[in-house]
């Protein structure tokens, strides 16, 4: 009895590792043939600051209109491609996609508004990342403070000297830099203080229950107050409520990103939404009924 049962979870076991080594294979060659026929898009989320609701950036999220499996969010693929080349060539992809809509936003009347970009490990240690942006930077005429690149705590333990060191060349460009999902990565904070960071994320998983959750918190109000000390920006993401909104503004969070405000935006309608939704750079108020 035991022995078939250790069979047949050896079987289990091996059935699922076959899955995901076939599935890594497929899906990298999926997304070669994905680029060439134009399955990705971006969808751009906005940011703002929670004291007066002025536009201060939109995050560029990658997403793949797959013809049978449907969209695939990123969280699906990008883990399982992230070592390989596909993610690089579809990141170069994606920054290229960031400046052609921050000259169309800069075009359009948006000036000031910043692009996050994310950035994976394997992207940022690409020894090419650096002369691909300056060259995009002159080919666009466009400020390099017209973009925020996120890195994840992740990204920055791989190596965190060669890390610091694209970082403060990127920096000497004018790029600025957010660390995504505060918090929730393997991170010593005496890195922070060595690093050309502009802009901390609160990761979503630490809002959503702030206020029934006394530990995320404190989390998150320590976190506010640590990264304002240092005089860097804070972002808390996936705020959903306007209780969360009003805890977050109370305790002088900077911006606020999340579904109470906007869901990720699909690029095609990304202008006539901002038309509809901000003047002169500030949201406008919802309409009381
Ligand atoms: P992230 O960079 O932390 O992005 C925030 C994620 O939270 C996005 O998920 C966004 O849609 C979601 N989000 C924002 N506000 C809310 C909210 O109020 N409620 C809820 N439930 N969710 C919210 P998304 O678009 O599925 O992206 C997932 C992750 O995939 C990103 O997390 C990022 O790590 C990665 N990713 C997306 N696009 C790219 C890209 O172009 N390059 C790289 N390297 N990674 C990307
Ligand atoms: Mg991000
Ligand atoms: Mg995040
Ligand atoms: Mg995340």
């Amino acid at each position: 009895e035991a022995k078939d049962a250790g069979g047949a979870q050896y079987h289990v076991y091996h059935d699922d590792m076959y899955q995901r080594v076939a599935q890594r294979v497929m899906l990298e060659s999926e997304v070669r043939q994905a680029l060439a026929k134009n399955q990705f898009s971006l969808s751009l989320q906005p940011q703002l600051s929670a004291q007066d609701k002025k536009l201060y950036g939109l995050e560029a999220l990658l997403r793949w209109h797959h013809p049978e499996r449907g969209m695939v969010s990123p969280d699906d693929f990008i883990p399982i491609i992230e070592k390989s080349e596909h993610m690089i060539e579809l990141g170069y992809w994606v920054i290229r996609r960031c400046f052609e809509l921050s000259k169309e936003l800069r075009n359009k009347g948006y000036k000031d508004v910043r692009i996050a970009i994310n950035l994976s490990a394997g992207q940022f240690s690409d020894i090419n990342l650096p002369q691909y942006l300056s060259t995009l930077l002159a080919e666009f005429v466009l400020p390099a403070n017209s973009f925020e690149l996120e890195l994840t705590e992740q990204t920055l333990v791989t190596d965190i000297e060669k890390a610091i060191d694209t970082m403060n060349n990127l920096k000497a460009l004018g790029f600025t830099f957010a660390i995504d999902d505060f918090g929730t990565g393997y991170s010593s904070l005496a890195y922070l203080k060595r690093m050309p960071v502009d802009v901390i994320k609160i990761d979503k998983s630490f809002v959503f229950g702030m206020l029934e959750n006394h530990a995320d918190y404190q989390i998150i109000m320590s976190t506010i107050a640590m990264v304002k000390n240092l005089g860097l920006l804070v972002v808390a993401e996936g705020v959903e409520s306007s209780a969360q909104l009003r805890s977050l503004t109370e305790n002088e969070c900077d911006i606020i990103q999340g579904y109470y405000f906007a869901k990720p935006v699909p690029e095609v309608e990304l202008f006539a939404f901002l038309d509809s939704h901000i003047d002169e750079g500030h949201w406008k108020t919802k309409a009381h009924h």
